[in-house]
Order: C-alpha cells, then sequence, then structure tokens
C-alpha cells in the first residue's frame, strides 16, 4: 500500500509561479523554463514508475514511500521511491532520459547521447548504492533491525537505448520500467526470510514519514532572484493580467473585464513558493494590492492559516499541505499555460 504519496514537486510549482511573476524580459527566464522542463520530465517518469507499480502498491504488506528526503548528521539525502516489507527493503532511483544511455564503470560515470551531443551523469548503480549506504546508517540511527536492503534504477523513458562499455559494467539492478514489478516480485520471492513483523514494518513507515524533510528552497536562495524582481498582485485567471483590482467582494481584471471571488488564493500560494512560508496582515496586504486590513484579514482567516503572536505583530504560516492543497485548487501545474 501507499504510504507516502507523490506530489508535484515544489521546485515545479516555484518555477511555474516564478515565470508569471518576472517581467518577460528577465534574463534568468530562458533558465528556469529550462529547468522546469528538465523537473517536468523527471516527474512524468516517476509517474510512470507509479503507473507500473499499481499492482504492488494494492498489497497490504508492501509499504511504498514515495519522495524521502532524510537527514543524517546534518546531511540529507533523497530516494526517489523505497519499498518496505518484512523481508526486504527496496530503494528505487527513477532517471528518465532521452537518447543513448551508456553505463561506464570504469569511469563511474554514465553517458548520455542525444542528437549527437554528448553528456556525463554520475553512475546510477553508484548514486543508488550511495543512498543505500545512507539509509543503512539512518537505519541503524534509529535502532531498525538489520535487513536485507536491494536497489533498483529504473529507466522510465521507454525510448532509451540502454548500452554498456564492457562486459563486466554494473548494470544488473537497471531496469526497465515495463519490468519493474516484475523484478521487484522475484527479489521477493528470493529474500523469503522474515526480518521483522508487519505491524512493525508499518511502524517503521510511520516513522519515514514523520522524519522525512522536505527542501523549502526560495528562488532568491537557488537563482539569486531578489524579492523586488518578483511582480506582485493578483493574476486574472483568465487572461494571466496582473494586478487584478478588489472591489466588493471581487477581483476585477483591468485587461480582459474578467471577475473572480477567489483569485487571491492562488496569489497567495504564488507568496508561499515564492517569498516565504509566513505572511503578516501587512503583507497580504501589499502582495494582494490590498488597501484593507479587515479584507486582509478576512482573506487570511478564510485559508484557516495557522498562525503565531499577539494582535499586532500576528504571523500566518502556510503548510505544505496548504501549499499543494491551493495548489489543487488552482489545478495549477496542468492548468498553467506558459508565456
Ligand atoms: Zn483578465
Amino acid at each position: 500500500m501507499i504510504a507516502k504519496n507523490r506530489e508535484i514537486p515544489r521546485r515545479i510549482l516555484m518555477n511555474e509561479a516564478l515565470i508569471e511573476r518576472l517581467t518577460p524580459i528577465h534574463y534568468l527566464l530562458q533558465v528556469i523554463k529550462t529547468d522546469l522542463a528538465k523537473r517536468k520530465a523527471g516527474y512524468r517518469g516517476e509517474l510512470q514508475l507509479d503507473y507500473h507499480l499499481q499492482f504492488i502498491s494494492k498489497d497490504k504488506n508492501i509499504m511504498i514511500l514515495h519522495d524521502l528526503r532524510l537527514e543524517i548528521d546534518g546531511r540529507y539525502f533523497q530516494i526517489d521511491t523505497l519499498l518496505l516489507t518484512s523481508y526486504l527493503v527496496i530503494v528505487l532511483e527513477v532517471k528518465h532520459i532521452s537518447g543513448t544511455y551508456t553505463l561506464d564503470s570504469r569511469f563511474d560515470q554514465a553517458i548520455r547521447k542525444l542528437a549527437d551531443k554528448e553528456e556525463a551523469f554520475s553512475h546510477p548503480v553508484t548514486q543508488v548504492e550511495r543512498q543505500k549506504k545512507q539509509l543503512i546508517r539512518w537505519f541503524t540511527k534509529m535502532k531498525v533491525p538489520s535487513i536485507p536492503i536491494a536497489t533498483l534504477v529504473v529507466m522510465t523513458n521507454r525510448s532509451t537505448v540502454l548500452n554498456t562499455t564492457s562486459q563486466n559494467e554494473k548494470y544488473h539492478n537497471v531496469v526497465r520500467v515495463e519490468n519493474v514489478e516484475e523484478r521487484i516480485l522475484s527479489l521477493l520471492t528470493y529474500y523469503h526470510k522474515e526480518h521483522f513483523p508487519i505491524k512493525q514494518v508499518r511502524k517503521l513507515s510511520n516513522l519515514l514519514v514523520k522524519k522525512h524533510a522536505p527542501l523549502i528552497a526560495f528562488p532568491d536562495e537557488i537563482y539569486g532572484i531578489s524579492t523586488g524582481e518578483i511582480i506582485t498582485g493578483v493574476q486574472c485567471p483568465e487572461c494571466r493580467h496582473l494586478p487584478m483590482l478588489r472591489k466588493y467582494g471581487h477581483w476585477h481584471c483591468l485587461m480582459c473585464s474578467g471577475k473572480s471571488k477567489d483569485a487571491h488564493i492562488s496569489a497567495l500560494r504564488d507568496y508561499s513558493l515564492l517569498l516565504s512560508q509566513q505572511i503578516t496582515n501587512k503583507q497580504v496586504r501589499n502582495f494582494l494590492h490590498l488597501e484593507s486590513r479587515k479584507t486582509a484579514l478576512n482573506i487570511l482567516h478564510s485559508l484557516n492559516l495557522h498562525s503565531t503572536g499577539g494582535t499586532n505583530n500576528k504571523t500566518y504560516h502556510f503548510t505544505l499541505h496548504t501549499a499543494s492543497q491551493t495548489a489543487h485548487q488552482s489545478n495549477s501545474s496542468t492548468a498553467r499555460p506558459s508565456r
């Protein structure tokens, strides 16, 4: 069963929001668009994997956790997908690569060739083995009883041509996505000694979910884009014009005469992706171009955000849950047209 869902990566949502809120002539726009396209392809690959795990994910004795980021001794490591059973743990690393992908362990690298252009990456097997080592350390620290850990590199692009430079290449755990379920089942047949009962597997799964530490980074840290470069205001859901004006409880667009009751939700979601996970009444007014403190307060209350501080210095906190919830409401990742 799925113990931790895969969500649209925050970086994709951040890039999308950023593209909408930078001037169309911003010098980093192309860099952001390229990064977005790459990450969307990677995410599509991960969804491909999920599709091929459908059968396994119905098994109550297999816990599936997607997108884990864990800390060990002040450093973080990430796992695309983790499978937990009483017999075996499997670490899955997803690769969504176009063109020809050649594994070369002599130099511990993988070479992607696409349209006569070659690019080197780290060897995926080395990468997933490193994750396994980090997970062993994490398990030791958390006093998880010893259990075998297998690794798989899943190639999710069906058109990828896989290649090796020598016969001794380490590729035994590299698998094409259409064969992943079969490979997992054969691993589970091979490891049949029970290491801990399913009850404890579920406990471990809960612990992993609890200890998951999502990366929250903003455009200033990633791209060096300052707050002042981000265009504020409520965006028109019809024509994407910024800003809309608030009149008689609605947002009005001066460009297309469109009207919206809740376009501020998407704007505040952008705020949480681009500027901060926290906001004050004054910041709401600045970002949404509102004059009225009371309107800002009503908006904040309607979002049911957790708040801290007294009446005069109250700070509201966007949780990740709120961020993804509002993302779903505005259906951002698919509905947002790119400029
Ligand atoms: Zn409009």
